[in-house]
């Protein structure tokens, strides 16, 4: 198992210790020796460390293990509820939360319909109040709790939390950070919610090797990405990076949210897709899908266009196609860019069917380079509604060890 190379020379003695608790995260219960092994660390250098996070409490001794033949060895793992993290993914259909453990098991969760436009102080004192209620269903000490994640839609200014545009909310300049932290005395992280999932996603429990490339994207209303490389998110120089959604594919397209024209968003995301659709139905050219929302334009969502194609409507289809063909050439320039060894797809529009999926994956076969992602895995999103939120946990912790504030 290879665990964090970053062997810079200022770092050695931080990522020894980092690996050591990844180690016992990952595997425990585990011994020492075993530790040294998996680790490349010498015996002397695990025993020092765990010395350290034993009298930390936040690993525990459970006793003896097996011999493989000398005295048994004194066995390790964990304490899981040494710590908590909080994770809020506010979306414009719901907001859900998720209290997490030190071993990231989910100790409460809790979603509310993110409903009617509020004014932003007044949604960010309700998102207060949620935050309030699930750390109370945590019944522990507020000591525990050593951070929350927020997962937001739009621009986030890294430094700052605040929210500089979010066309879902219709914000502008919002200091998310600064309104929550009037209600909530503990440290908040603000990330954006495409790359928080992201970081979720590419997390796979016991998996050996973390060194890939991992490129994923959000196929949803809008359309956003994430890369990550090994464990760690790539942020850019401003904390803008992976807005795929927005570049163009269509000069002179269609006007995008962002001010400008033909951006993969304005032609292939969900809202894109309904807009498509609804204009069409207007001009009494999809029959099936006005028979699917009743003659109601404002009732068409992309799903309800997923439908009509699905029941052989043929301007429904030829949206839908349209948007897949789009899609493949978007990440296709992200694949010959990046050169990632996995590609992820999620987001609601992935739940209509596997057959969207094979036309992005044929799309992407015809447009990328050809002698580029030999080594590509594509595949889906597996980590459920609550991913978002459970990225924006792994994020702060990410971010609290980089900046040494892990209590470890
Ligand atoms: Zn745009």
């Amino acid at each position: 198992m290879s665990y964090f190379k970053k062997m810079d020379n200022f770092l050695i003695a931080r990522t020894n210790k980092y690996n050591v608790f990844r180690c016992l995260v990952r595997q425990g219960p585990i011994n020492r020796a075993a530790i040294a092994r998996l680790t490349n660390l010498s015996i002397p250098t695990v025993m020092t460390i765990t010395a350290e996070l034993l009298e930390k409490k936040v690993i525990r001794s459970i006793g003896k293990g097996e011999s493989s033949g000398g005295k048994p060895p004194e066995m390790l793992e964990l304490v899981p509820d040494s710590y908590y993290t909080v994770g809020v993914d506010i979306g414009r259909t719901m907001i859900r939360l998720v209290a997490n453990n030190a071993a990231f098991e989910q100790r409460a969760s809790l979603q509310e319909l993110t409903g009617n436009p509020l004014p932003a102080k007044d949604f960010v004192k309700r998102v207060s109040g949620l935050i309030l209620r699930i750390i109370h269903m945590l019944h522990t000490e507020k000591e525990k709790i050593i951070g929350i994640g927020i997962a937001m839609p739009g621009l986030i200014e890294k430094e700052t939390g605040r929210v500089i545009f979010s066309p879902d909310f219709e914000w502008s300049s919002v200091p998310l950070r600064e309104w929550l932290l009037e209600n909530l005395p503990f440290t908040l992280l603000v990330e954006n919610a495409n790359r928080a999932l992201a970081l979720n996603e590419s997390y796979f429990e016991g998996e050996e090797d973390q060194n890939h490339t991992t490129f994923s994207v959000n196929l949803g209303h809008g359309i956003g990405a994430g890369l990550v490389l090994g464990e760690e998110l790539y942020m850019g120089a401003v904390g803008a990076s992976g807005e795929i959604g927005h570049i163009t594919v269509e000069r002179n397209g269609p006007l995008c949210m962002c001010g400008n024209r033909g951006c993969l968003e304005a032609v292939a995301s969900g809202d894109a897709i309904a807009k498509k659709a609804k204009s069409l139905m207007e001009k009494g050219r999809a029959p099936i899908l006005a028979e699917l929302c009743g003659g109601k334009g404002h009732e068409i969502e992309a799903r309800t266009v997923f439908e009509a194609a699905a029941a052989g409507d043929p301007e429904a289809g030829k949206i839908v196609d349209e948007a897949a063909e789009y899609i493949g050439m978007g990440l296709s320039m992200a694949i010959n860019v990046l050169d990632p060894d996995r590609l992820i797809l999620c987001g609601g529009l992935m739940r209509n069917g596997p057959s969207f999926f094979e036309k992005i994956k044929a799309s992407i076969q015809k447009h990328k380079m050809k002698q580029t992602g030999r080594e590509l895995v594509i595949f889906q999103g597996t980590k459920g509604e609550n991913s978002t939120a459970m990225g924006a946990c792994r994020l702060l912790v990410n971010t609290l060890w980089n900046e040494q504030r892990l209590p470890i």
